[in-house]
């Protein structure tokens, strides 16, 4: 595959632990494509590492940051602050570097009300089951039952926002999806529009997701 870099940016959303991170990364091997690392008020994992993963930075800094206006976009995201630096992604814009987001339905909708001259690819990536996600988010968590608890609440809710975005996928086969996707972003660099996915199988599936 070609890829073209033209100051693309490109948004991957999902309920937390349906994989976006994981494609976000596996995305970025590939030279074409840098991450926007966050800043987040939240604590690190344990494989976590500073300035890697995120910018770990504490509440009165990151509200400092937000007065100064550092960020393109940020929200509140279960009980932490979480935003993507605006200096750091826009010199990668300008530079034609394609910049992937690994951001919330209210960071993508900010990002896409700024309308920047800059191509925006927004992509919703779902779970195959509710059953599938907790064991996801349970195995993430080191099996802290109530932090793969608490993420679930919001599944509902989070998930009523697929409709916002350009394409939506399912993360069951990881090799599957993300070919999928990579396939998808590729099309849309050489210019295609108006490409559909199966709209009416992504509403069967959020009707089984939904309890
Ligand atoms: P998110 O960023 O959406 O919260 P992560 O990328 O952190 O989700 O993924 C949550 C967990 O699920 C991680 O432990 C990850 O390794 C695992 N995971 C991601 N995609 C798949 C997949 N297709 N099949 C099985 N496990 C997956
Ligand atoms: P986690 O704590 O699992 O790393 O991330 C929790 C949620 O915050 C995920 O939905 C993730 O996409 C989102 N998130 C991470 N960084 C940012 C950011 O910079 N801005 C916004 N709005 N959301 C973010």
């Amino acid at each position: 595959m070609s890829y073209i870099q033209d100051g693309v940016i490109i948004i991957l959303s999902s309920p937390s632990g349906a994989g976006k991170t994981t494609l976000v990364k596996k995305i970025s091997n590939n030279k074409h494509f840098l991450i926007s690392i966050s800043h987040t008020t939240r604590k690190p994992r344990s494989n976590e590492i500073d300035g890697e993963h995120y910018h770990f930075v504490s509440q009165p800094e990151f509200e400092k940051l937000t007065k100064e206006n550092k960020f393109l976009e940020y929200a509140m995201v279960f009980n932490n602050y979480y935003g993507s630096s605006k200096d750091k992604v826009l010199e990668k814009l300008n530079k034609k570097q394609n910049v992937i987001f690994d951001i919330d339905w209210q960071g993508a909708k900010q990002i896409k009300n700024k309308k920047l001259n800059f191509k925006l690819i927004s992509i919703y990536i779902l779970p195959p089951s509710r059953t599938e996600l907790f064991n996801r988010l349970l195995n993430r968590e080191g099996a802290d039952k109530s932090i793969a608890q608490e993420r679930m609440k919001q599944f509902d809710k989070d998930l009523l926002h697929w409709k916002e975005y350009d394409y939506v996928i399912i993360n069951d086969n990881l090799e599957k999806c993300y070919n999928e996707i990579m396939n998808y972003i590729n099309l849309r660099l050489e210019g295609k529009k108006n490409l559909e996915f199966n709209k009416k199988f992504i509403e069967e599936h959020i009707k089984k997701l939904i309890n």
